[in-house]
């Protein structure tokens, strides 16, 4: 056999890997007879792959198959949660935060701190962060589990590939090259990412939320800022450049209100959390928070309920145009749009109606986000944990 036989094999095994380890995750318990069917792989080859996925503790056996057949109850295989966990970071406005998720979604750690990020230097907010999850890491190392990676959620364009913050206009922050500074204070190796928290939001809500259900939807997260995420046919979609799904500045209004981006009448400057305390009469988002808000709203406060039915209505006529030009399905409504969802549905809702071409045909379904305030780092967490499904052999064996 030439070299160049050997790397295919040993290419085409790694393939397989994969291919058999995520026909586990996505299935019900399969039996390695199931997995066979679903792979299209022998089932002699499959057998050799799971054994190796045992031995690295991303698959255990787990009593009998449930559709096990005639004869020899099946063995039934699902993925192994103790080993391997990846860390969810976010950076924002107002606060640090972490998560550690396992491989079976199960959160092992997680924490926050409230501090203003406006107020601090890029290395400062990072090496900040980094004390925060210097605990953590031991905590799970001593319980015997290997990081496996981490994600960054930063509220603002991100360069994933070269791990470089170009803005955040709500942070003041620009030309960051987050990866390399927070490798250079961790001191260590652990594999780091980047990416946008609205993106990671919706990646969260494609592996454990609304996309359990829908494989096109648009997430949308309002905060201080206004962020979306679109998954089509369940991948998230970022446009060639991988800048795309900036929905919170689409313009609404060509002569509207300025945004922190430099342009006027986006939809993050009339419907992001200030401009709706603005409307609403209350100090900014620095004194009052989200859940002040819901409070108001559940009291019948007159000039509250008007502002979230104005930015409801605004929020629809943006998402009309999403929608006529996606074609989703469903929107997801995350951040603090969430805990607003029962006052923002019918003016969302009677938007959409009014101005979707296809709606009689196919409505569009406004939902609310479960994950809420913890999505963009559960899934940050989530795209760290894929990296394994997607090259299973990446991790160490034995
Ligand atoms: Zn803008």
């Amino acid at each position: 056999m030439s070299a160049s036989d050997r790397l295919d094999r040993e290419g085409m095994r790694r393939h397989n890997l994969g291919l058999v380890l995520r026909a586990i995750a996505d299935g019900d318990r399969p039996s390695r007879t199931d997995v066979a069917l679903v792979t299209g792989l022998h089932k002699t080859t499959v057998s050799s792959l799971v054994a190796d996925l045992i031995e690295r503790e991303l698959v255990c056996e787990a009593g009998k198959a449930s559709n096990g057949t005639v004869g020899r109850p099946a063995v039934a295989l699902e993925l192994a949660g103790d080993r391997y966990v990846a860390l969810g970071l976010e950076i924002n406005v107002d606060h640090l935060t972490y998560t550690a998720v396992d491989l079976l979604g199960r959160v092992r750690d997680q924490g926050s701190v409230r501090q203003d990020n406006r107020a601090r230097s890029p290395s400062r907010s990072l090496s900040a962060l980094a004390e925060l999850i210097a605990g953590p890491r031991n905590r799970l190392k001593e319980a015997g589990a290997i990081v496996v990676g981490a994600t960054l959620a930063l509220p603002g364009l991100v360069d994933p590939r070269d791990g470089v913050l170009l803005v955040a206009p709500n942070l003041g922050w620009r030309d960051v090259a987050v990866v390399d500074e927070l490798q250079a204070v961790l001191g260590d190796d652990l594999t780091l990412r980047v990416d946008n928290e609205a993106n990671l939001a919706a990646f969260a809500e494609r592996w454990y939320g609304a996309g359990r259900t829908h494989r096109d939807f648009v997430y949308v997260s309002g905060y201080i800022g206004v962020g979306a995420g679109i998954v089509s046919n369940g991948v998230l979609h970022r446009g060639e450049t991988g800048f795309g799904g900036e929905f919170g500045h689409l313009t609404v209004e060509a002569e509207g209100p300025p945004c922190a981006c430099g342009s006027r009448g986006c939809v993050e400057a009339l419907v992001g959390l200030d401009a709706l305390l603005r409307r609403a009469g209350k100090p900014s988002s620095a004194e009052t928070t989200a859940h002040e808000l819901v409070e108001a709203a559940q009291r019948g406060e007159p000039r509250t309920l008007e502002a979230i039915e104005v930015v409801g209505a605004t929020l629809g006529v943006a998402l009309a145009s999403t929608a006529n030009l996606l074609g989703s399905r469903a929107i997801v409504l995350g951040g603090y749009f969430a805990p607003l969802c029962p006052w923002l549905r019918a003016p969302i809702e009677r938007e959409l109606q009014r101005r979707v071409l296809a709606f009689p045909w196919s409505p569009i379904e406004v939902m609310r986000s479960e994950l809420a305030d913890g999505a963009a780092v559960l899934g940050a967490a989530a795209l760290a944990l894929r990296a394994i499904l997607d090259d299973p052999a990446s991790t160490p064996t034995g």
